[in-house]
Parts: structure tokens; sequence; C-alpha cells
């Protein structure tokens, strides 16, 4: 069978959704489009892309929309997204909507579902200080948490509003074991009558 799902995965820092996402995108046969992670292998390899945007990722900033649009649209032209994908931080804002709303419609495509990954602050907050001590992410400073904590209430979580309206959203609680989160994902989307890959 051709998975054919093309899904995003939203929800504030330390809800899990970088993990949710890879388990997701493994289930229906599909890649994972991470931006912080392209631009974190970018900085590794000291590529100029990683140069440009080092500082930004640093201070929890956002890198500007019209860099990051680009590269998910040539992320989504290869060859192995063409049948679906799964985007993990972007959209972030409703200018980037604007910008894949443009580049999917342009293909005849459109997302399936937007899974939002339902989590109380407190809980992420006690996530995010594990995963510092952990993986060491040099954004996982308490200032570039905060600051970015901020930035997904103020311009990610309205993006929810503009998918609400189309019915593709499915909130699922984010508190539970990684299985049982994943399994929740799964009912949802097999809802939509979207379709584990076998
Ligand atoms: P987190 O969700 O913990 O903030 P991400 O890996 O999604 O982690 O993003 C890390 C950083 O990468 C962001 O703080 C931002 O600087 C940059 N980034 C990721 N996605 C985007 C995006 N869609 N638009 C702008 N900047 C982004």
């Amino acid at each position: 069978m051709t998975a054919s799902a093309r899904l995003l995965i939203v929800g504030p820092q330390g809800s899990g959704k970088g993990t949710q996402g890879v388990r997701i995108a493994e289930s229906y046969g599909i890649p994972v489009v991470s931006t912080g992670d392209i631009f974190r292998a970018n900085i590794k390899a000291g590529t100029p892309l990683g140069q440009q945007v080092t500082a930004i990722l640093d201070k929890g900033d956002l890198v500007p929309d019209e860099l990051t649009s680009e590269i998910v649209r040539d992320r989504l032209s290869q060859d192995d997204a063409a049948h679906g994908f799964l985007l993990d931080g972007y959209p972030r804002n409703t200018a980037q909507v604007a910008h894949l709303d443009a580049f999917l419609s342009g293909r005849g495509e459109s997302l399936d579902a937007v899974i939002l990954l339902d989590v109380p602050r407190d809980e992420s907050m006690e996530r995010l200080r594990l995963r510092a001590s952990e993986q060491g992410r040099s954004d996982d400073t308490e200032d570039a948490i905060a600051h970015r904590l901020d930035i997904y209430e103020r311009e990610t979580a309205p993006i929810l509003e503009a998918y609400g309206d189309k019915n593709i959203v499915d909130r699922i609680d984010g508190v539970g074991s990684l299985d049982e989160i994943t399994e929740r994902i799964v009912a949802a989307l097999d809802a939509r009558g979207l379709r584990v890959a076998v």
C-alpha cells in the first residue's frame, strides 16, 4: 500500500512532539520534516545556512519566515515526500501557514490532519529541564526556553484557529506513556480514514 498522509504535529516545547512525530511518521511510512532538526544539522555541519541561523536558535528567536519556508519547500519537493510527510516545527506562525498553503495548493494538496499535543505548562517545563540535562541543547537555557514558550503561545497557538476552521485539528492528551500517546494519535488519524503503512 502506498501511504498518503500529510500531517503536521504541533505542541509547546517539551510536549514530546519530536518523539511522537518520528513514531507516527514511521507507522505511516512518511518522512519527518523537522525544521529544528534541519537547522541543527546545518549548524553542526558548519554550512552557510548554519552560520546564518546559529545565533537566532541560541536566543530562541524564529528564523525569518521566507528563509524557513524556502527550506521546507525544497524538502517537500524531494521524491520521498511526494505521497506524504509529517511536518514538525513548521508552520510556526500565520505567515508560514500562508506560505505552506500556497505551496501545497499549487500541487493540488492540503494537510490531512493537524495533531495538537496537549501538555500542561508544568509538565512541559519539567520535561525540558530533563532534556537540558540529558542532551545539552544550546537553546535549552532557562531564558531561551521561556522565550520559545512565549513565542509558541503568541505566534504558534493562533495557527490552530486557521486549521480548526478546516476541521483538521486533533487535540491529543499528551500526558501518559509514550505508547499510550502514540496509540491516541493513531486512533485519531484512523478516525479520519488515514491508514498506517503495511
Ligand atoms: P522547540 O520546539 O523545542 O523550540 P525546534 O527544534 O522545533 O524546538 O526549533 C528549534 C529552533 O529552530 C527554534 O527556536 C527556531 O529558532 C528554529 N525554528 C524551527 N522551526 C522554525 C520555524 N518554522 N520558523 C522559524 N524558526 C524555526
